[in-house]
């Protein structure tokens, strides 16, 4: 097939180069010319393991990046992937991809054969009908050949390749059996190579997937934080007891690691999203609400352990780890930010150290001292607090015996504990 895909960052670059990669003709538009040069030259212009070599391989080929939507109207269909960051109150904001919507439908306005317009974006199920449609169909003159649907994107940054390769499930959002076909055929040879669930829905009911599927997974981390914390001031240790219920098939075990809480680009945002879009339908979705709480309260859980052992004020402390999970240097909404602010508001400071995620966290702090190594921030500090749980932190021994006071809190339980350093986990 002939697939266009609007927008050529994170998802947008994935998706495109993997169905090139499934041997469909995929053009890739952005507005950035600096994006559409860098596929062009065979480069991924987001860094993600497997991507670089995906648009080597098809760039020049079956992939090729533009920043005119001419090659719209001669595709099958076209995705929109454009971001949908959050505004000030947690709502989205739809302004980047509504423009792209409406582009989209200018360039069909004349198209004499059907064609389908796909949402890939994260968006509340609401907008599709108040915002997005409106903006393809009024971009398309009405052009009645036009028809939206919805095809929400679960890939995780890390894993973006190997996600799109392996997904647990697709759902396809769509008005017509026709529009469902269609997507059928774009996936068409994941669904041979693969035992893969399809849902198939409308576009609102696929929307409201992407979030309760991300409501859902961030409320069960609060959960077991919430109860994590109960444990902690039990004496007890949340992961033995999380072991313990994870072995309930309706709990299952995945998700069950108590820590210092959720961040990156999607949990945060979304979470917010659902909830903001619910109290503008006037429900207040308690629990949603109580989870972000939650989140909120583990980096300032984590600093209290450590003000047990230390005095804040003017103590040297080590953060060790920036990005907010391993293997990505993306440190959005990382749990590292608010932890970092509430040692600077307790008068510390600090020396943070991260494999990969240094000059990202330097331009939101410039002011603090970053070092290349774990030992070399551990070196003179009077306490360490471990934000993200990077392989290197479980191997981190001898390190600790050239603190001034090896105060160590671990909010990701990697460092093992040893003699001669006090330890607190988070949770246990
Ligand atoms: P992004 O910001 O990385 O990429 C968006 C791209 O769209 C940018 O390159 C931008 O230049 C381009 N763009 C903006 N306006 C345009 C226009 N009018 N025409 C053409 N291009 C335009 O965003 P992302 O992380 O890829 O996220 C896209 C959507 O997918 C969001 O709704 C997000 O919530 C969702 N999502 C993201 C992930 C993830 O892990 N990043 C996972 C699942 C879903």
């Amino acid at each position: 097939m002939r697939i266009t895909v609007i927008g050529s960052g994170y998802v947008g670059t994935t998706i495109a180069a993997c169905f090139a990669e499934l041997g469909h003709t995929v053009t890739a538009i952005d507005i950035d010319e600096e994006i559409v040069e860098t596929i062009n030259d065979g480069r991924a212009p987001i860094d993600e393991p497997g991507l670089d070599e995906l648009v080597a391989d098809h760039v020049g080929d079956r992939l090729e990046a533009s920043t005119s939507y001419d090659a719209v109207p001669d595709s099958d269909v076209t995705f929109l992937a454009i971001g949908t960051p959050s505004n000030e109150d947690g709502s989205i904001d739809l302004a980047a991809l509504e423009a792209a919507a409406e582009a989209t439908g200018e360039a069909l306005a004349d198209k004499s054969e059907r064609h389908l317009v796909v949402i890939k974006s994260t968006v509340t199920p609401p907008s599709i009908e108040t915002v997005l449609k409106p903006a393809v169909h009024r971009g398309a003159d009405e052009n009645e050949h036009v028809e939206v649907g919805m095809n929400p994107e679960f890939l995780r940054e890390g894993s973006a390749v190997s996600d799109f390769a392996h997904p647990d499930k697709l759902v396809f959002g769509a008005t017509s059996a026709w529009a469902t076909d269609r997507l059928h055929a774009v996936f068409e040879p994941l669904l041979e190579d693969h035992d893969v669930h399809v849902v198939e829905t409308d576009p609102q009911t696929a929307a409201m997937i992407k979030y309760a599927n991300n409501a859902f997974l961030a409320s069960k981390i609060s959960l077991v934080n919430d109860l994590g914390n109960v444990c902690k001031e039990f004496g007890l240790d949340a992961y033995e007891v999380m072991d313990a219920i994870g072995l309930d098939d309706r709990i299952s075990e995945q998700f069950l690691r108590s820590g210092v809480g959720w961040g990156g680009s999607c949990f945060p945002k979304d979470v917010d999203a659902i909830i903001a879009a619910a109290r503008e339908d006037g429900y207040e979705p308690a629990l949603l609400e109580a989870a972000v709480e939650v989140n909120d309260r583990q980096p300032a859980r984590l600093l209290e352990l450590l003000s047990e052992h230390v005095d804040l004020e003017g103590a040297r402390i080590a953060v060790l780890g920036l990005s907010f999970k391993p293997r990505t240097d993306d440190i959005r909404n990382s749990r590292a930010i608010p932890v970092i602010e509430r040692l600077q508001e307790h008068g510390a400071d600090v020396v943070a150290y991260d494999p990969v995620a240094i000059d990202p966290m330097r331009e939101r702090f410039p002011e603090i001292e970053y070092t290349t190594t774990a030992a070399e921030a551990l070196d003179g500090s009077d306490g360490a607090v471990v934000v993200t749980d990077w392989d290197e932190f479980a191997t981190l021994d001898e390190e600790f015996d050239a603190m001034a006071r090896p105060v160590v809190v671990d909010g990701r339980r990697i460092v093992q504990r040893r003699d001669g350093i006090t330890y607190e986990g988070l949770t246990w």
